[in-house]
């Protein structure tokens, strides 16, 4: 693929029915996967038909039903927190250790480089992965911002023709009602970014809600919040942004992540949230990676929660749900590859999301992509770019079963090497003191 000319066959490809952007008439297995031949043509996708034996043998590569998706988007991610385990470690694996020990690096070592180089690094690896677009947020208090912010615009110009980044600013609410909070929401606006932070449960939340709602409509910004990271069933803090979406009348996008505490709530409060977010139109994504690593995490108690949201019953309600990263090898979750493949299948194993399969597999591609508003990313379609992933995989469970770190990768009709990028390079800062 990577030297033919510019024109060729993929034959006999299993892709997921939902994913094609018009319907053209393929029968689907029971997983809903279509037996297809696509015809990529000068980097777009050029045709897509039924399976057949109808092309020229010059040209064709008959990839015997293994699953092709198109490249992955990765939601939600802290790529300014990545990588910092070995010198930054969760030493009793709670929240509270993980937000200390993230502040404590952040104030000893996030200089413009240290930073540059482990955003590259997670880059790299979501590259070699198949991910085609990312949100990150970013930490975003005082000078910091200043600092991520700037290294962020960097790397979004140098990787602009690989990967679509967009930043979110991440402070809590409170930030926003502070004269630094104005100069923040202005500096995003300024690079094109999304406002953000995270809600937390106090009595002047509303009024928070509020400013940071009248912050993001005079400057035409979406909103993308983190929301009841934790096991509390009082914690509502989604269903106060919907309520403060609704009072006033936003019409940008709006993208809650983690709510967590919604599983442990009473089916009632549940209900009435779901049917708020609903009419607020607000956009789910759940971490399943790292709330299960977070969520529960008692001293010498076997967790027994799984810390995901109700996915499922959001997804009954009409409502958006994707599914992403979070954080990479951090101290809120000490592991992870930026492999947007091994989000789905911890998801589908948390979540169940296997009894049947249904479409979850938009929840990693074409529904994040919507989120982000990148309408032409995440599905398989005649003319859209042919970025795609080939798996060794025919079916979801052989997909889900083995790796696939033997994928092969292919962007703009040419395939790409997928060398990972050696832990070694990032050594002289995570093993550096200060
Ligand atoms: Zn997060």
């Amino acid at each position: 693929m990577s030297d033919r000319d510019n024109c060729y066959w993929l034959k006999n490809a299993h892709v997921p029915h939902s994913l094609l952007t018009s319907n053209i008439g393929i029968p689907s297995t029971s997983e809903q996967l279509c037996l297809v031949d696509l015809e990529i043509k000068k980097g777009k996708i050029n045709q897509i038909i039924a399976a057949t034996d109808n092309t020229d043998e010059s040209d064709r590569i008959d990839l015997k039903k293994r699953i092709v998706l198109p490249c992955f988007v990765d939601l939600h991610t802290h790529l300014d927190k990545g990588h910092i385990w070995e010198r930054a470690r969760n030493q009793d694996g709670t929240f509270d250790t993980a937000l200390t020990a993230a502040i404590a690096d952040a104030e000893t070592y996030w200089h413009p480089e240290d930073v540059y180089r482990r955003i590259e690094f997670g880059l790299k690896c979501s590259y070699a992965h198949g991910t085609k677009a990312i949100r990150t947020h970013i930490d975003a208090y005082g000078k910091q911002a200043d600092i991520s912010l700037e290294v962020f615009q960097t790397l979004q110009q140098q990787w602009t023709d690989k990967i679509i980044l967009q930043a979110v600013s991440l402070v809590s609410l409170d930030y926003y009602q502070t004269p630094a909070g104005i100069v923040l929401a202005d500096k995003i606006q300024k690079i094109g970014g999304i406002l953000g932070g995270v809600a937390y449960e106090n009595p002047a939340l509303d009024s928070q809600l509020d400013t940071v709602f009248v912050l993001a409509k005079e400057r035409n910004l979406d909103l993308d919040f983190h929301a009841d990271e934790n096991g509390d069933p009082n914690s509502i803090c989604l269903q106060k942004i919907a309520l403060a979406a609704i009072r006033h009348q936003f019409t940008g996008k709006i993208l809650c992540g983690h709510c967590c505490s919604l599983a442990v709530q009473s089916e009632e409060v549940v209900r009435e949230t779901l049917e708020l977010v609903k009419q607020a139109r607000i956009g789910i994504v759940s971490l399943p990676m790292c709330n299960l690593f977070l969520q529960d995490r008692q001293a010498v108690k076997t967790p027994y929660w799984r810390g995901v949201t109700r996915v499922r019953e959001l997804q009954e309600q009409g409502i958006p749900v994707a599914f992403a990263s979070d954080n990479c090898r951090d101290p809120f979750f000490g592991f992870g590859d930026h492999d947007v493949l091994e989000v789905f299948e911890q998801a589908v194993r948390i979540a169940h999301l296997d009894t049947p399969y249904r479409d979850w597999i938009d929840s990693v591609t074409k529904t994040p992509a919507q989120l982000m508003g990148l309408p032409h990313v995440g599905r398989l379609g005649v003319g859209l770019s042919a970025d795609l992933i080939i798996f060794k995989g025919r079916y979801f469970s052989e997909l889900l079963a083995r790796s696939q770190g033997d994928r092969l990768v292919v962007r703009q009709g040419q395939q790409i090497d997928t060398t990972l990028p050696d832990y070694a390079e990032l050594d002289d800062l995570v093993f550096a003191r200060p």
